[in-house]
């Protein structure tokens, strides 16, 4: 994202991310997204994100971020350690 913040108490109409989102279309000015729940609990709201998904470039959604992933296997090492622990 580029550009000032938008108000947030006067959010401009469509997408709120649409003055500065580097791939805003015509109707991201004009209608705003759909909420949506995945599978996996995420939410995202674009009109484009399974187009950016499907392959090729960079997605414009990460559905679990590097660091997350790293986190987490840094978390479970920790947490089998401390089962370990508390076995004997
Ligand atoms: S709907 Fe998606 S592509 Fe359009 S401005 Fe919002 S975030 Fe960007």
């Amino acid at each position: 994202m580029t550009s000032d913040l938008s108000s947030p108490t006067a959010p401009p109409s469509g997408c709120r991310f649409h003055s500065r989102c580097p791939h805003a279309k015509a109707r991201c000015a004009d209608e705003e997204p759909v909420n949506e729940t995945l599978e996996n609990g995420h939410r995202v709201a674009c009109h484009f994100w399974r187009d950016k998904n499907a392959g090729g470039g960079a997605p414009l959604v990460s559905i679990v971020s590097p660091k997350l992933t790293e986190r987490l296997a840094v978390y479970r090492q920790r947490q089998a350690l401390v089962d370990g622990a508390f076995k004997e």
